[in-house]
């Protein structure tokens, strides 16, 4: 009785070759309206293709009909993104960007590609603390947990001394608890301290803040000190992941004199335990792929919601916040020609422009901090309410209603 079957990817589209099963040519077409399909990604390894005779070799006659129908690439290859957009009623991407980039691989679908910007559960990535600032101000807020949508509210108390005062403790408290659950590496609550944490994919650029690393030193050394945390896992078969990592490591070992100033810490199982500490407890969330390679993102939607200040480059979510003030942006924007160019990652460039934008954060960030006397009427303050205030936009309830009103019809 499921009237509708929602593919995430094209590895799910078997669902659709199971249910053409016994239904003649000419009936299929109706079958189409029961199937949505949402891409993930623009990365080539998140297409799977299998040549025509891998899998007639493994379907049933019948099935692999259907699967060569709707599916055939170019040459002798059948493309599971292919075969679920041609057998969907509806299409989306998962953030405007994205769509933009869908547009251009599938520009024969282009009417029907839709987009719905991911979103985060709000009530799962805000930290307590941060519960306990917006419940401390309910009578503006009202009830976040169940209307996200209020935290744009936090923008009418920017000038409120109280909102602000507690905005920056709870981030201190948050930030305190972090140094001491990693108290054998002396982190200090005080120091600037940025966070790059995701799953280590090449278009990610897990190393691009390391590439110079005399030039982090010296913003570190005239600007002030620097705490900068990694964490992530690569795929076990992804060998490029293997060797960032490595390179994080080499890096990591060269600094031994420098010590005083930048302190680099790689941090071994990433998971949604550790996720949810590091977005609610670092000063700056570091979020810097390869344009337009991120079709979404969600790392930083959940650091927002904690008034976790964003170091990015302009791709996916991000495009759609870039006017909010919620930190600073960097690096190349995206042309029109390289989809399938992921491998130029542009590191040297873009790492330039990493240590400029960074030099200008850190700056900022000790004019508000200094050694752990906070000046409340500071910009900075300013950034982190403008990332609460943002968050309103970026949540699964936004998204869920955008979903059943473009793609499932449902009033
Ligand atoms: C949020 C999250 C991700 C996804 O982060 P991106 O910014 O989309 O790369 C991956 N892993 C864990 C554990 C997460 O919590």
């Amino acid at each position: 009785n499921i009237d509708t079957f929602h593919m995430n990817e094209g590895h799910a589209v078997f669902a659709y070759v199971e249910k053409a099963r016994g239904v003649s040519k000419n009936e299929r077409e109706g079958l189409k309206k029961h199937f949505a399909y949402t891409c993930h990604t623009p990365v080539d390894a998140g297409h799977d293709r299998f040549s025509v005779q891998e899998l007639s070799a493994v379907l049933k006659p019948e099935d692999f009909e259907v699967v060569e129908a709707y599916g055939k690439d170019k040459g002798d290859s059948i493309n599971l993104t292919l075969l679920a957009i041609n057998v969907s009623g509806h299409i989306n991407a998962v953030s405007q960007s994205h769509q933009n980039v869908m547009h251009r691989q599938f520009p024969k679908y282009k009417e029907r590609i839709q987009y719905v910007t991911n979103g985060v559960h709000h009530h799962t990535w805000t930290s307590d603390r941060f519960k306990a600032v917006t419940e401390k101000f309910r009578p503006v807020f009202g009830d976040i947990k169940a209307n996200p949508m209020a935290l744009a509210k936090a923008e009418m108390l920017k000038e409120n001394q109280e909102f602000r005062q507690t905005v920056w403790k709870a981030h201190q408290d948050n930030k305190s608890e972090f140094c001491s659950f990693l108290n054998k590496w002396k982190l200090d609550k005080d120091v600037f301290t940025v966070c790059w944490a995701r799953r280590i994919a090449a278009y990610k650029r897990p190393s691009l803040i390391l590439q110079d690393i005399r030039k982090l030193i010296e913003v570190a050394k005239t600007r002030g000190p620097i705490q900068v945390i990694f964490s992530g896992k690569a795929h076990p078969k992804d060998n490029l992941g293997f060797i960032d990592i490595n390179q994080i490591l080499e890096k990591v070992d060269s600094l031994t004199g420098d010590y005083d100033f930048l302190k680099i810490i790689l941090l071994e199982n990433y998971d949604i335990s550790l996720a949810k500490m590091l977005i609610s407890s670092v000063d700056v969330w570091l979020n810097n792929p390869l344009p337009p390679f991120e079709a979404s993102g969600t790392s930083g939607m959940k650091a927002i919601l904690n008034g976790v200040v964003q170091l990015s480059t302009v791709d996916g979510w991000v495009v759609e916040a870039q006017d909010k003030e919620i930190g600073k942006f960097f690096g190349y924007r995206s042309g029109e020609k390289e989809i399938g160019q992921e491998l130029n990652l542009r590191l040297k460039d873009d790492s330039q422009e990493l240590y400029s934008a960074l030099e200008e954060l850190v700056t900022r960030y000790y004019q508000t901090n200094k050694k752990g006397t906070v000046d409340l009427t500071s910009k900075w303050i300013d950034l982190m309410i403008n990332c609460i205030s943002c968050g309103s936009r970026f949540n699964t309830y936004r998204m869920l209603d955008e979903y059943k009103k473009l793609i499932w019809n449902i009033p």
